[in-house]
């Protein structure tokens, strides 16, 4: 009797143990997954970086002096544009007009 009740004990922890078994070898293949998502994401964003820092290193050289002196008073808060000339932008807020003066002819890219 006391024996039987042993064999079963035993069987029903090799079933649990044979469970976690699996369930362990499911998150090791859930984790192996994530790492490799979290490198390809990684190898991505530093290609979007440099992608992004070739970019401003475009848009500086590429603007020229008059424009950058126009966006440089722009980036201190002032209107470049016609309509508002010289006065301070409230908050800082974006203005159509300027952008247009500083960057339209770039609009296409
Ligand atoms: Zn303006």
């Amino acid at each position: 009797m006391v024996q039987k009740d042993y064999y079963a004990k035993f069987a029903a922890l090799q079933d649990v143990a044979q469970d976690l078994t699996h369930e362990l070898a499911a998150m090791k293949e859930d984790i192996s997954h994530v790492l490799e998502e979290n490198a390809e994401l990684k190898i991505e964003n530093e290609h979007l970086r440099s992608r992004l820092a070739e970019l401003d290193a475009k848009k500086e050289t590429e603007l020229p002096e008059s424009r950058r002196t126009l966006e440089k008073l722009y980036e201190q808060g002032f209107h470049v544009c016609t309509v508002l000339y010289g006065a301070h932008r409230e908050n800082n807020e974006e203005c159509a007009f300027c952008l247009d003066v500083i960057y339209g002819d770039r609009k296409q890219q």
